[in-house]
């Protein structure tokens, strides 16, 4: 059973530890203070006492400022699954950068690109954006024109970008900035409830504001990992097309990472619309958006506004183009995905051989440890589960033993191609010090209790 008072002062410890690693970010962090709102670039970047500022990156490890090396577990969030400074992203990028960086004009890896994504995603039509953020907006936009109707319907905790519309059902302090009839137009149905959902919707006919589609992830991520239960796809398939509803799948961090064909390959659901970012463009600022061939008829038949000086951007084309076709290859992606399931089968046995109340989910290139018995299936359940002391503690203490971790709660570990077994292996006898470190054996703090 897990000792709080040691998971505290565990804590404290490390805490303390990773300070003294890491002087050079707190002075940048400092300096950062004067010019940066906030001290950062994104809130994503946001850490107390300092974040840790990074200075390089090669295959599967990064480097910080202060030169601590660290193996990447966190892959800007699942951006760089091909790994840090690939060569074969390199030339491309080189190759295209020596024949012009950008034109706000069309150029034929765009092309070369979508034709890939179709192949993999079995959706006709594709236009490029440069973020995720920006991938969903167009296609809620995009949802609302075809369909002719105002109301959206989302997946409560979902993050889908920091676009207006997509904030709600955040909590309050996402909802910041955002006009209050911006938010009333978007309804959270939790993961996995095909009931609520359809009650949902025919409430909203009822009141003559028939939603024009729902948005959502296939697998929750951003509360660890949430997998669909088994027809819960098929049901919202089924519900969305019998409402008139277009069903948006947000691939930003499934898509091209828990399978060449993200989602809609693994589960084999097709969706109208997917969208796509992070590991899109191996590192630079690429998204997409798939849409099936009526959805893009319509669209294009009402000109439905997508604009973007930088969308389609030559460099990023390049790296994608490289990414797509060199990189992410069907023999890539077995090893990866093999990798995974070893680190999720060396997680398990240390949650078996230490007794913890906790389980394992692995999708892809992807997965996370959940602490707490109860399996999580939405966002519900995860804030239920959250174990926000252990969770500081778990980030901590792989920092301090060269694992560069993602930060914040719920976020699960990304491979990538240049893991290496050794390197899974390595992470997960650190799991299994952590495990032996935070843990009390039932006779010991019976003893402790009499
Ligand atoms: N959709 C999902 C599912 C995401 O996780 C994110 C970002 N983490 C986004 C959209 C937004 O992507 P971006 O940060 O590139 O705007």
């Amino acid at each position: 059973m897990l000792d709080r008072e040691r998971i505290r002062s565990l804590s404290d410890r490390e805490a303390a530890a990773l300070d003294e690693r890491t002087p050079t970010s707190a002075a940048m962090y400092r300096r950062a203070g004067a010019v940066l709102a906030g001290g950062v670039a994104s809130s994503f970047h946001a850490r107390e006492p300092w974040p840790v500022y990074l200075a390089r990156g090669e295959g599967q490890r990064v480097w910080d400022v202060d030169a601590n090396e660290f193996v990447d577990f966190h892959n800007g969030f699942s951006s760089m699954l091909q790994g840090h400074a690939h060569p074969a992203i390199g030339a491309a990028v080189s190759g295209r950068y020596g024949q012009g960086t950008h034109f706000a004009a069309p150029t034929e890896d765009a092309l070369t690109v979508a034709e890939e994504l179709a192949r993999r995603f079995g959706l006709a039509r594709w236009r490029f954006t440069n973020s995720g953020t920006e991938s969903t907006m167009a296609a809620v936009r995009i949802a609302r024109a075809v369909t002719g109707r105002h109301d959206v319907v989302k997946i409560l905790g979902s993050y889908h970008g920091h676009y207006d519309a997509l904030m709600a059902g955040l909590g309050a302090g996402y909802e910041q900035g955002i006009p209050p009839a911006t938010l009333d137009r978007v309804h959270p149905v939790d993961f996995n409830d095909p009931e609520s959902l359809e009650r949902r919707i025919g409430d909203l006919e009822r009141a003559g504001r028939a939603p024009a589609c729902l948005i959502l992830e296939a697998a929750m991520t951003n509360v660890g990992l949430a997998l669909p239960r088994e027809g819960y796809l098929e049901g919202v398939r089924e519900i969305t097309s019998r409402h008139g509803m277009l069903l948006v799948f947000d691939e930003v961090k499934t898509g091209l990472s828990i399978a060449a064909g993200g989602a809609v390959e693994r589960f084999g659901v097709e969706p109208d619309i997917v969208t796509l970012a992070k590991t899109l463009g191996a590192g630079l600022p690429a998204g997409a958006v798939g849409m099936s061939a009526e959805v893009a008829s319509a669209a294009e038949e009402r000109a439905v506004p997508h604009f973007g000086t930088f969308n389609g951007n030559p460099l990023g084309m390049a790296a994608a183009r490289a990414n797509l076709l060199e990189v992410l290859t069907p023999d890539a992606y077995r090893e990866l995905f093999a990798r995974n399931d070893r680190l999720v089968a060396g997680c398990d046995s240390v949650i078996a051989d230490h007794d913890l109340a906790a389980h394992t989910v692995g999708l892809g290139a992807k997965g996370c440890v959940a602490m707490g018995s109860e399996a999580v299936v939405d966002y519900r359940s995860h804030e239920r589960s959250q174990d926000v002391e252990l969770s500081r503690l778990t980030w901590l203490w792989f920092m301090n033993r060269g694992f560069y971790v993602t930060p914040g709660r719920g976020q699960e570990w990304n491979l990538n191609v240049a893991h290496t077994d050794e390197s899974v292996d390595r992470y997960v006898e650190v799991f299994a010090e952590l495990a032996s470190e935070m843990t009390v054996s039932p006779r010991l703090s019976g003893s402790a209790r009499a």
